[in-house]
């Protein structure tokens, strides 16, 4: 099973980094061992001063394909959900200066949160995530930069997509530091769909 996730990919966000809009997706990869599933907590690493949380629409594909083309990529996921791409900014800030390779930053153990997933039905899902029951991350796929189509015709010219692989299609605005203690909420429209405790 693999792990895609999308960088930049709503506007707003990607101007609260300082980060231009991308022409391509950017994607990068996380471990399985990133996962945590079933409202498990997530332990805060040593490694990092600066763990932010990134609240994603999650979808899963359910027919291995590759090089599709984005004319057929909705017969590819059927599902979504709500998925957490903590991230050591502060890492991924050093890394970013050299030109290196993120995945100390994002693919660190337990840095994958996973909620409860529901059939995919209609464009312009509303998702958000409240912090101690504080809102603080409210998104609309609508706002995607590349579509759940355009991401998924992308990724499968240079991988061929599995059964059960994940995507995480990019974070909105509003990404903030976690803190031992918090306790972090994603809801889908009005359902709550993941839940995740900061150790
Ligand atoms: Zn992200």
């Amino acid at each position: 099973m693999k792990i895609f996730c999308v960088g930049r990919n709503y506007s707003e966000h990607a101007k609260e980094l300082g980060n231009t809009i991308p022409e391509n997706p950017v994607i990068f990869c996380k471990p399985d061992t990133a996962l945590l599933r079933n409202g498990d907590p997530f332990y805060l690493p040593d490694f990092s001063k600066d763990v932010h949380h990134e609240i994603e629409l999650v979808i899963r594909i359910h027919k291995t394909g590759k090089k599709i083309q984005e004319q057929f990529a909705a017969n590819y996921f059927n599902e979504i959900g709500l998925g957490i791409d903590f991230t050591a900014r502060d890492i991924q800030s050093q890394l970013k200066v050299k030109g290196l390779p993120w995945e100390l930053a994002k693919g660190f153990d337990g840095s994958a949160p996973l909620g409860n997933f529901v059939p995919y039905t209609a464009k312009g899902i509303n998702f958000s995530l409240k912090k101690n029951d504080l809102l603080v991350q409210v998104g609309n796929s609508k706002d995607m930069i590349f579509s759940f189509e355009q991401i998924v015709s992308f990724v499968s010219q240079y991988f061929t997509l599995k059964v059960g692989d994940l995507i995480y299609t990019g974070t909105p605005a509003g990404v903030g530091k976690v803190a031992i203690g918090d306790k972090l909420q994603g809801y889908l429209e009005q359902e709550l769909m993941l839940s995740c405790e900061v150790k």
